[in-house]
C-alpha cells in the first residue's frame, strides 16, 4: 500500500477515534520499547511519539494508522519530501545495476555523477576554483572537517563564531556552537532584530554587530588573536530562524576578506533552495571560502561535503580519511535531487511560497498576542511563542537614562515561552501536523515544508497550525 498525496489527508480525530486496536497495540508496544531501551538523548522522539511505517512527499503514516503533514522533513532534510519517485527512481537504478555500495573514496560513475551535479549547482566563480571533499555522512562531520582543514591552512587555531549557532554535536563542532565556551571560539553577536543584543534591532543592530566583530579584530588589546576562520550559518535554524541581513553577510565577507580569514558558510540546513535561493549565500552575492553542506545533498541518505576554494587545499593523502564517504545510494539520491531542484525552480518556489505562509504567518500573530515574532526565508520559516502577559523584557542598553532611540526600544520583546510552544507542536501533532521546536528558548515553532509542497498542501498545514495556536491561546493546553 502506498501512502495517498497529503492534501486529501483527513484533519485527524482525538487518539481514541483512531486506527484499530490491533495497530494502535503495535505502535504503542514499539514506543514503550523505545523508552525503555534507547539512550535518554533521543530528542525528537520525545516530542514526537509516532512511529513511521509508509511515507510519501509531505505525509508520513503511523503505525496507528494515523497520517500525519511533515513539516519538519528530517530537520530539514527532505527537499523534495519522502520517497520522491525521482529519489526512488535514482537508488534502485543503483541497485539494479549491480554497482558496488561500499567503495570507500574510490571513483565510481555514480561519485562522478553526484559531483558533477553539485558543482553545476554551486555559485559559479565559487565552483570555478572549488575542490570538494567527501568526509563523512552528517552534517557535524562536515564542520569538523573544514575547522581542520583552515586551522591547518592558516596555521592558526581560533576561530570566530556567533551566538545562538548550531553547528553539530561533535567535539569541535560543539566548540563553535552557541552555548559552548571554548577558549579557542570567539563569540561574536549574530544580528536578530526581534531580541536584538544591542536593543536596536533592524539595520542598526547588524551594523554594531559588525562594527564589534571588526573593533575586536582590530585591537590589539582584544584578546582575540588572528583566527584561522570564520563560520556563519546564512540564516540560522536551530538557534530559532535568524536571517542573516544580506548587508550584514557581505560586510562579514569583506571583514574576513581583508584581514585573510577564511569564511566558513554552514549550509548544512539552508541548502538547495530551502531559502529561495539555491544556495542561501546567493541572496547576498558573497562568495565563501568554504562550504560546509549536508542534510538535502544526499536525496533524504546520509551525505556530506565540504566544497572549498583550491588554494586552501594543503592535506596530505590520507590527511582527512574514513570508512563511510563513498555512500554510492546517497549520492545516487543526491544528484537526482540536485538536478530535480535545480531543473523545475524549486528554490523559486521557495521563494514566493515562503513568502505566501509568511504573510499568513503575520495574520496569525496580529490576531495572537502569544505569537511575539515571525520569521523565516524561503521555506524556512518560524513563530516565536511569547507570554503575553509578563511584562516585556529590558533589552540591553534600554535601561540607561537616554531616551528610547525606537519603538523596538520602548515596547521590547515579551519573554521566550517555551511551555506554549511546546504546547502549539503537541497540538500540531493532535491535528495531524508534525513541526520542529527550535530557538534559544525552545520557543519558536519551526517550519520546513519540503520545497514540492502544493498550495493546497500550504493551506492544510497553516489551517492546522491556526487551529492548534487557537487551542493553545485559548488554553488551558493539555499535557
Ligand atoms: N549545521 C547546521 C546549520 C545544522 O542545522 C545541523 C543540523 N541541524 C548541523 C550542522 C549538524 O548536522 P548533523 O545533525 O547531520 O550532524
Amino acid at each position: 500500500m502506498t501512502v495517498t498525496d497529503a492534501a486529501a489527508v483527513p484533519v485527524q480525530g482525538e487518539p481514541d477515534e483512531r486506527g484499530s486496536a490491533t495497530a494502535r497495540a503495535a505502535h504503542e508496544g514499539i514506543l514503550r520499547r523505545q523508552s525503555a531501551r534507547e539512550s535518554a538523548a533521543r530528542t525528537y522522539a520525545r516530542a514526537l511519539p509516532i512511529v513511521p511505517v509508509r511515507a510519501r512527499g509531505l505525509t508520513i503514516e503511523g503505525a496507528d494508522g494515523r497520517r500525519y503533514l511533515d513539516c519538519l522533513s528530517g530537520a530539514g532534510t527532505l527537499a523534495l519530501g519522502h520517497n520522491h519517485p525521482v529519489v526512488l527512481e535514482a537508488i534502485r537504478k543503483v541497485l539494479d545495476s549491480g554497482a558496488p555500495l561500499h567503495v570507500l573514496d574510490l571513483a565510481t560513475p555514480v561519485k562522478d555523477a553526484f559531483t558533477t551535479e553539485l558543482f553545476r549547482t554551486l555559485p559559479a566563480g565559487f565552483a570555478d576554483r572549488a575542490r570538494v571533499q567527501f568526509c563523512g555522512p552528517a552534517g557535524t562531520d562536515a564542520v569538523e572537517a573544514a575547522l581542520k582543514l583552515v586551522r591547518l591552512a592558516t596555521g592558526r587555531s581560533g576561530v570566530l563564531a556567533f551566538t545562538g549557532a548550531y553547528h553539530g554535536m561533535t567535539a569541535g563542532a560543539l566548540e563553535v556552537s552557541g552555548g559552548a565556551t571554548d577558549v579557542r571560539v570567539t563569540r561574536l553577536p549574530y544580528p536578530q532584530d526581534y531580541r536584538c543584543p544591542f536593543g536596536v534591532g533592524k539595520e542598526r543592530g547588524a551594523e554594531l554587530a559588525a562594527t564589534w566583530t571588526e573593533s575586536l579584530l582590530d585591537d590589539a588589546k582584544s584578546g582575540v588573536p588572528l583566527p584561522a576562520a570564520m563560520i556563519l550559518e546564512p540564516v540560522q535554524g536551530e538557534g530559532g530562524v535568524h536571517p542573516a541581513p544580506d548587508a550584514w553577510l557581505r560586510r562579514m565577507r569583506q571583514i574576513t576578506e581583508a584581514r585573510s580569514i577564511p569564511l566558513i558558510v554552514d549550509e548544512v540546513q539552508t541548502g538547495v533552495g530551502r531559502t529561495g535561493r539555491f544556495w542561501a549565500v546567493e541572496h547576498s552575492g558573497v562568495e565563501p571560502d568554504v562550504m560546509v553542506l549536508s542534510k538535502a545533498i544526499g536525496g533524504s541518505l546520509p551525505l556530506a561535503v565540504i566544497v572549498y576554494r583550491e588554494d586552501l587545499d594543503v592535506w596530505q593523502p590520507g590527511a582527512h580519511a574514513g570508512t563511510f564517504r563513498g555512500n554510492q545510494l546517497a549520492m545516487a539520491a543526491g544528484a537526482a535531487t540536485l538536478a530535480h531542484v535545480r531543473e523545475n525552480g524549486l528554490a523559486e518556489r521557495a521563494a514566493t511560497l515562503g513568502a505566501r505562509m509568511m504573510d499568513r504567518l503575520r495574520a496569525l500573530a496580529a490576531e495572537f498576542p502569544c505569537i511575539g515574532d515571525v520569521r523565516g526565508r524561503g521555506l524556512m520559516m518560524g513563530i516565536e511563542l511569547v507570554d503575553p502577559e509578563a511584562a516585556p523584557e529590558a533589552e540591553p542598553g534600554t535601561e540607561s537614562r537616554r531616551a528610547p532611540a525606537s519603538d523596538h526600544e520602548r515596547a521590547g520583546p515579551h519573554p521566550a515561552a517555551p511551555g506554549l510552544a511546546a504546547a502549539v507542536q503537541r497540538e500540531c501533532l493532535r491535528r495531524g501536523l508534525i513541526v520542529e521546536l527550535g530557538g534559544r528558548h525552545a520557543g519558536v515553532v519551526r517550519l520546513l515544508p519540503p520545497l514540492t509542497i502544493s498550495d493546497e498542501q500550504t493551506n492544510a498545514v497553516l489551517d492546522r497550525l491556526a487551529d492548534a495556536v487557537a487551542a493553545v491561546a485559548r488554553g488551558p493546553v493539555r499535557p
